[in-house]
């Protein structure tokens, strides 16, 4: 049985006193409620105050990246063991933003899988096709190759630990979203890359987040579907109201 999970990525937003609003929000809200895991990862420099707000809620924290060393002569860097230090549980790894605008590869996002596992915490692995891998018929290549590459060297062990958000390009803060088909179809392809490369257990017990413009108006249809156990959500996480609706998605 997989828990749900709804994560929100802030991205580049909130200063550390609209950081602590935002989570100080979800954490009355939320302060009870369990059925789903709960992660918000707010900017570097809000991670502190934002670990405060919500310690003793079922509220999770992550960071949304990671540098793939412990410590060392790597200005401007973070490793997953600070970010264990300051009270993270998850770490958002290879981001298509990141893919994008940094040129991350499959193979450094493998690195900061590993160390973040050997840190102690929990990767959100993010893959995704663009809009013209799509239509070009490459979207299950693109897939393919995210997989393989992204999780080389893993054994099942580590696999309990992770998570997977599958994030079209083209529905990242676009408004538009994938269809619940779409979305079911490469999720479920997912999987069965993960029996493919792993077990068949390993492939069931992984948590796959759809991410891509998912809102209160979305939310429900997509978590009906079969292989989709939760969202990784940026724009709508900004709003509490809009956030906790997600957290709250009305079951099947
Ligand atoms: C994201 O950044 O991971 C994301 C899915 O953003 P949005 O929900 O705004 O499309």
């Amino acid at each position: 049985m997989r828990k749900p999970m709804i994560a929100g990525n802030w991205k580049l937003n909130k200063t550390i006193a609209e950081a602590k609003e935002l989570s100080g929000d979800l954490a009355k809200c939320l302060a009870n409620f369990t059925e789903v895991d709960i992660v918000i990862a707010p900017v570097f420099t809000a991670l502190s105050a934002v670990a405060e707000t919500i310690k003793d809620t079922p509220i999770k924290l992550a960071a949304q990246n990671c540098y793939p060393e412990e410590t060392g002569a790597f200005t401007g860097e973070v490793s997953p063991l600070m970010l264990k230090d300051v009270g993270c549980e998850y770490v958002i790894i290879g981001h298509s933003e990141r893919r994008q605008l940094l040129e991350e590869s499959d193979a450094f996002i493998n690195q900061k899988i590993i160390k973040t596992l050997e840190a102690g915490l929990k990767p959100i692995f993010c893959i995704g096709e663009t809009l013209q891998e799509r239509e070009n018929g490459e979207m299950l290549d693109v897939l393919t190759t995210q997989i393989k590459g992204g999780l080389a060297n893993l054994s099942a062990t580590h696999m309990a630990e992770l998570v997977i958000a599958y994030e079209p390009v083209w529905a990242i803060g676009t408004g538009q979203t994938a269809t619940d088909e779409q979305a079911q179809e490469a999720h479920s392809f997912i999987r069965g890359l993960l029996q493919g490369m792993f077990t068949k257990e390993v492939a069931l017990a992984t948590r796959i987040l759809y991410g891509g413009s998912v809102k209160p108006g979305n939310v429900d249809g997509l978590m009906a579907q079969d292989d989709i156990d939760g969202a990784l959500v940026g724009g709508a996480s900004l709003k509490a109201d809009d956030f906790i609706r997600l957290v709250r998605f009305e079951k099947a």
